[in-house]
């Protein structure tokens, strides 16, 4: 399944390809695992595309692949290792039949470079996010018995030219890459060194692939980056681009583009960085229908000393202003987070902070780590990882905690309101009932009937669980928020 969320546990690991059918063609075949975040998992439908034109057919099953692919993720250390053991798995095969290739992609590949295949034996290919054109030759490379590295990093890739071919795709949602890198340099973060330098894609470009996508069925887009806020193109020539000649596009103006293509695409986007988003932006979700009312605005920490040394360039009164400002102009806005446990140096009374603001923010949705120190990072460069791991897990427990009933009240307060649901497929449990998202990005349920996937539906909503509204089909425009 395809799901619009950004860091998806469920998704990790998850080999992506679609059906091979007997005699496609193909004589090759590669297999592709993807680790990590969304960026990753649309970087991966670039490979495929890379590789299908180059002769090399997806497959779900290593079994049969000449080519095995792990699309790696640095984030956490735990990320890291996640991958270290997969790959052992891979070492069977290989033992097996000696003629497959084993190639390590994205961030992970990046970080260790060369070193990765020392500390590997078993691995052929390590190519970085910026380097995936080059694969058809590294891989011939690697077909001469020689190990093929690619790690450069660029300014200018955004692979805008290269449609991305879908897979393990459920027909409906998309990710759509706007912006590669970033030039953020929070103090704990490994991307600036993985991803290298921010940089946008052609606008024209976006627009067509999700223009495409529509006219292919997709109703749902979600535009990414690490930092969309910052997404900001400027067109070398002068192309026509949808009224806006010959002007840098910024993400307002991104947004409103995708959002003409047509009412019945939804269009979602993430990441969005406190210090960026801007009231244009927040007056375009709100003038469109079809722009979701949902944000991601990661704060990591609720304590604006620990902010300041995380580099994140905002204090807690910035980040609840910005909240404040949100929900003025977009009422009823879906507010999800990421949040850090003991960053270094964090005390109890900055714990209490982080815990105090996310009562203010009560999110419904949060994404919670405890502090994973990566080498090379500001933070591991300056400060002492000072903070015992028990400490940090304990006060990630309790977050999680204050979360469960933060997000459970969330649900809770949809009880009795509609809402529109666009289907994505049938309910985990049952054939009989349909599963879709809301505007604000809550799972919804609800009776089958007559309807399919891709439909929009109006649902009006009579219970719920922690992480599902359940609910029966109406008739008439879904009201509570006018989306
Ligand atoms: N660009 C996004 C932003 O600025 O919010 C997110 C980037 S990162 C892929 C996703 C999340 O991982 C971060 O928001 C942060 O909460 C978490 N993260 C990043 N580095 C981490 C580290 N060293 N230890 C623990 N969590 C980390
Ligand atoms: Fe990492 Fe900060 Fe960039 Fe997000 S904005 S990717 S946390 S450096």
């Amino acid at each position: 399944m395809t799901d619009s969320r950004i860091h998806d546990e469920a998704r990790q690991g998850e080999a992506f390809a679609p059906l091979i059918l007997p005699g496609n063609g193909y004589k090759k075949h590669f297999y592709i695992e993807s680790y990590g975040c969304a960026m990753n998992f649309a970087d991966s439908e670039v490979v495929a595309s890379i590789l299908q034109n180059n002769g090399y057919g997806a497959t779900k099953n290593c079994e049969e692949a000449d080519l095995i692919l792990v699309n790696t993720c640095s984030i956490r250390e735990k990320a890291e290792a996640t991958v270290r053991k997969r790959l052992t798995e891979f070492r069977k095969l290989k033992k097996a039949n000696p003629g497959i290739l084993v190639g390590v992609l994205g961030c992970m590949a990046e970080r260790l470079k060369e070193k990765f295949l020392q500390e590997e034996k078993l691995v052929d290919l390590v190519v970085g996010p910026d380097a995936y054109r080059s694969l058809p030759g590294l891989i011939e490379e690697a077909e001469t018995g020689q190990k093929a590295v690619n790690v450069l990093l660029s300014r200018e890739e955004t692979y805008a030219d290269i449609a991305p071919v879908r897979l393990n795709s459920n027909g409906v949602n998309a990710f759509v890459s706007i912006m590669r890198g970033c030039n953020n340099m929070c103090s704990f973060c490994v991307v600036p060194f993985t991803r290298g330098r921010e940089r946008s894609r052609d606008a024209v470009s976006i627009v067509g692939e999700c223009r495409q996508l529509f006219e292919n069925g997709f109703r749902e887009v979600t535009l990414l980056g690490q930092n969309v806020d910052s997404y900001n193109w400027m067109p070398s020539a002068s192309p026509e681009i949808g009224g806006v000649d010959k002007q840098a596009v910024d993400f307002a103006g991104l947004l409103e583009m995708v959002a003409l293509i047509s009412p019945l695409l939804r269009v979602r986007f993430s990441t969005s960085h406190p210090k960026d988003i801007t009231d244009d932006v927040l007056f375009t979700i709100a003038k469109y229908y079809n722009i979701c009312n949902y944000i991601h605005l990661p704060v990591q920490s609720g304590s604006s000393r620990v902010l300041q040394l995380m580099n994140r360039t905002y204090s807690r009164e910035w980040y609840i202003a910005k909240v404040n400002r949100i929900r003025e102009i977009i009422p009823d806005c879906g507010l999800s987070t990421d949040m850090i446990t003991g960053f270094c140096t964090e005390t109890e009374e900055d714990h209490a902070q982080s815990l105090s603001l996310m009562e203010y923010c009560r999110y419904d949705l949060a994404y919670m780590y405890f502090y994973s120190e990566r080498p090379g990072t500001l933070a591991a460069r300056r400060f002492k990882d000072d903070i015992p791991e028990t400490v940090k897990k304990r006060r990630l427990q309790e977050m999680v905690d204050l979360h469960r009933i933060h997000s459970l009240q969330s649900m809770q307060r949809d009880i009795g309101k509609t809402c529109k649901v666009l289907v994505e497929g049938f309910s985990k449990k049952t054939e009989d009932d349909l599963h879709g998202r809301n505007d604000q990005n809550k799972v919804v349920v609800f009776p089958r009937g007559n309807y399919k996937k891709g439909d929009y539906v109006t649902v009006k909503i009579e219970s719920c669980t922690a992480g599902t509204l359940i609910g029966k089909p109406v008739d008439g425009p879904a009201h509570d928020n006018g989306k």
